[in-house]
């Protein structure tokens, strides 16, 4: 059987290396950590570094595919790789998704509504920066995730102090909007330029990260294929292979682009437990040329991401580390659960989910928030 390689062996490598094996492939993972979700059940880890060229031979003699799970895999890395096998998504591509300068860009120029924004490569540009943009949120150019790299400003002052916290790193200033909601749409799009988008999720954050994802959003049916409309068309421009997924702002009924992520995405994990097809089979059809599958809800979700902060309680002397009981999450019905099998947690690191399924929207959410009330994550949203 054919050989599939993954850049990356978190968890979303780890779904992806699942759903691999289901249709009958290998799959290879390159990722230095040596205990990596994905490199753990793959056939092959290779634990070396993104730009270690010795394993990059490897893994491209192995394998007739390579995609990626990980949104800063080098670019150089992927132009090296796709000179001897099927890279997807193109360098190109991810290489867009990887710069929020380069994605604001390409966003402006194909006529999709962003935020105002400037690029900030020096303090002179936060000085001359209209007045009209704060307030506003400094945000680094690359490498920020779960809202780190991001600080709000009310005014030029305080942009040019986060500005240098953040070392002068290249940044983006945007303005600050006010939410009305946020929304995702994750979509696979195959070689002949064929798309198929998921149902759009309801997005909720805590600390920045994704707390609770709803499937479909409680937003009117005619934003949310607007919002599919939206993605295929950043699909198209991109000349995108694979599954992608793009962040939405609802402002004043309005959707505004976000940002987008050139691999299945966080609040895509719903997909796995009440779709035809999940976003991971999806990126593994499209990265082998398969007709891509039906990605048809057959029920409302509700999921629930579980960081690694519970995994600390507050004992007699200061917090200690234990695993929460599962059990108890099992007497909700209709809910599945997702563990990562993460060797450490962290505050704020991802280290499961779960998903609650029901015909009712609304139940669904309910269940999901019983659920997370049961094992001690108290502020639902
Ligand atoms: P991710 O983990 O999704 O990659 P990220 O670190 O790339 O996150 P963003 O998606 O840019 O960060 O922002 C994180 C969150 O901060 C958003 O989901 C939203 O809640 C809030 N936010 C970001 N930009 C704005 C804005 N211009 N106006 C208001 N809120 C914003
Ligand atoms: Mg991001
Ligand atoms: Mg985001």
């Amino acid at each position: 059987p054919a050989n599939l390689g993954m850049l990356g062996g978190g968890q979303l490598g780890r779904f992806f290396v699942a759903a691999a094996h289901e249709l009958g492939y290998k799959v290879w993972v390159l990722d230095p950590d040596p205990r990596s979700p994905a490199g753990l059940i793959a056939d092959r880890h290779l634990v070396a570094g993104y730009d270690d060229y010795p394993a990059l031979d490897e893994l491209a003699q192995a394998c007739t595919a390579i995609s990626t799970e990980f949104e800063n895999v080098p670019a150089a890395t992927l132009d090296y790789l796709a000179k001897f096998v099927l890279v997807r998504p193109s360098a190109a591509a991810v290489s867009v998704c990887q710069n929020r300068i380069a994605e604001k860009n390409f966003l402006r120029q194909h006529g999709l509504p962003i935020a105002d924004f400037i690029a900030v490569t020096g303090e002179a540009d936060l000085r001359s920066a209209a007045p009209g943009l704060f307030p506003a949120i400094l945000k680094v150019a690359r490498f920020g995730y779960d809202g780190k790299g991001q600080a709000v400003v009310d005014g030029r002052e305080q942009a040019i102090a986060a500005f240098q916290h953040f070392q002068g790193e290249t940044c983006v200033l945007e303005q600050k909007l006010a939410l009305g909601s946020e929304i995702s749409v994750v979509l696979a799009r195959d070689e002949d330029g064929r798309m198929k988008s998921f149902p759009a999720v309801e997005n909720s954050h805590r600390k920045g990260i994704l707390d609770v994802s709803l499937v479909p959003a409680r937003a009117p049916s005619g934003l949310r294929s607007r919002a599919a409309e939206l993605a295929e068309k950043i699909a198209d421009g991109l000349g995108y292979i694979g599954t992608l997924a793009v962040e939405f702002f609802v402002v004043d009924g309005e959707l505004v682009v976000n940002e987008m992520a050139p691999r299945p995405h966080n609040s895509g994990h719903f997909t796995l437990d009440a779709c035809l097809t999940s976003q991971y089979e999806q990126q593994v059809r499209a990265l082998c040329g398969l007709p891509l599958g039906d990605p048809r809800a057959h029920s409302a979700a509700a999921m629930v991401n579980l960081l690694g902060d519970l995994w600390y309680e507050n004992g007699p002397a200061g917090p200690r580390y234990r695993e929460p009981d599962w059990s108890q999450l099992h007497a909700f019905a209709g809910l599945k659960l997702h563990l990562y099998g993460k060797h450490h947690a962290r505050h704020g690191r991802k280290m499961g989910h779960f998903t609650v399924v029901d015909d009712d929207p609304q139940q669904a959410r309910e269940r999901a928030l019983a659920a997370r009330a049961a094992i001690g994550i108290v502020d639902a949203s």
